[in-house]
């Protein structure tokens, strides 16, 4: 079974098409698992929803998706993602609507767990530290958790002889990473809005043969996103950060 790991789509059609199609140019996948945040920000927030159904799909609900249905107040956003968490909600038709409202907060997938933000708070914390890493350790009843949120790939092992000091690496791209017997925390990265300098969709493929994951990036074509984010008037900060990769 290969399960295509995606996150933080952001209604970023042009780069969730490109992470589609070089997925399956390198080998295609059964199912995919989305961490949330399918919608916020950016310009196609219907297209991505009804896109990511065409597939087999589990998918786990994030704070954009909530704020886009009313399940959480836009106000507590900063301006421009409260401006886009308004636009959103106007562009989601009824159907779009109950399938955002219907995402549970957590997922259980065999030896993984899919949560957007965190096991102790699914849709507020960021898993970025020590701290954060080891309170999802200590609630995890899997093996393996899949988290997105901050839009930064990481690996996260934790430390059978010190479980409060789960350790951080890099989520090498391109490279096979074998899960072993250690507890791991993995971040995948950002499809629609990368937040780690680089401005190329990130996304990850589990292998549960080779008991194996893999990260990869794409390029895609940045500025036909940001022209229709200009036509629809959505705040010029979310789309220069798209150049940049913040
Ligand atoms: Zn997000």
């Amino acid at each position: 079974m290969r399960a295509l790991i995606l996150s933080d789509i952001h209604a970023n059609l042009e780069a969730l098409e490109a992470v589609l199609s070089d997925a399956q140019d390198r080998g295609g996948f059964d199912v995919i698992w989305c961490l949330g945040d399918t919608v916020g920000y950016g310009p196609d927030p219907a297209a991505c929803i009804d896109r990511i159904r065409e597939f087999e799909l589990v998918a786990v609900a994030g704070n954009h998706d909530h704020a886009a249905v009313g399940l959480i107040d836009a106000s507590d956003f900063n301006e421009a993602a409260e401006f886009a968490a308004n636009w959103t909600s106007e562009q989601v038709g009824s159907e779009q609507r109950d399938y955002l409202k219907s995402l549970p907060f957590v997922s259980v997938q065999d030896q993984f767990t899919l949560v957007h933000g965190s096991l102790r708070d699914p849709i507020g914390e960021y898993l970025l530290d020590r701290n954060s890493a080891a309170g999802t350790l200590a609630l995890m009843e899997t093996k393996y958790c899949v988290v997105g949120h901050s839009h930064i790939p990481f690996l996260c092992c934790e430390i059978e002889e010190d479980p409060e000091n789960p350790e951080f690496t890099e989520f090498p791209e391109n490279e096979q990473v074998a899960l072993d017997h250690e507890r791991r925390i993995i971040n995948p990265g950002g499809v629609g809005q990368p937040r780690d300098r680089d401005s190329r969709p990130s996304y990850a493929i589990f292998n549960s043969e080779q008991n194996a994951i893999q990260r990869h990036r794409v390029t895609y074509n940045i500025t036909k996103t940001q022209e229709k984010m200009k036509a629809a008037d959505l705040p010029v900060r979310l789309i220069d950060r798209l150049d940049h990769g913040i």
